[in-house]
């Protein structure tokens, strides 16, 4: 099992072979991720899905693929994806957002970005990191993820 340099880690989570993969994209990048999955089909249906509403259904029609849908982003499901990171519940996540469009629900897709980068899972925003992403060696394999000691910063800022 790889693992990564321990410098900065806390403890780790371990992500098992199967991983569990959030699917999101922002209306004008749903095409783009619809392509993306149909292209990956092969290798998606060998991992658990999970999606915001109106993305999660898309995949799960174009795929014919079980998929696990959240609610739709705006109306919470950007929040449900994130709180299932936060648990420990979700390994990946792929998310097109839209880089010439402000959303109305910009915080919640901000607070998104961030659970990610504070849970460390891989994390790809673009075509091009999905397939660097989806063709890792790793994806295949149980994997123990470091999470930083968050904990330990933050007491640490509070005496300064
Ligand atoms: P949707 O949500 O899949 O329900 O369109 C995506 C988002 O806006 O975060």
């Amino acid at each position: 099992m790889k693992k990564q340099h321990p410098s900065i880690a806390s403890h780790t989570l371990k992500m098992d072979k199967r991983k569990r993969i959030g699917l999101v994209a922002h209306d004008y990048r749903k095409r783009d991720l619809l392509d993306w999955a149909e292209y990956n089909k092969d290798i998606l249906k060998n991992h658990d899905l999970y999606g915001t509403g109106t993305t999660g259904g898309l995949i799960a029609d174009k795929l014919n693929l079980p998929v696990h849908r959240f609610m739709s982003g705006p109306l919470g499901g950007d929040q449900q994806l994130g709180a299932a990171i936060a648990e420990g519940k979700l390994d990946i996540l792929i998310f097109f957002w839209d880089p010439l469009q402000a959303q109305p629900h910009d915080v919640d897709v901000k607070a998104l970005l961030r659970i990610a980068i504070v849970y460390n899972i891989p994390l790809a925003c673009s075509r091009s990191s999905a397939d660097f992403l989806i063709s890792s060696e790793l994806l295949d394999e149980p994997y123990e993820r470091f999470l930083v000691d968050y904990g330990a910063r933050l007491k640490s800022l509070s005496k300064e």
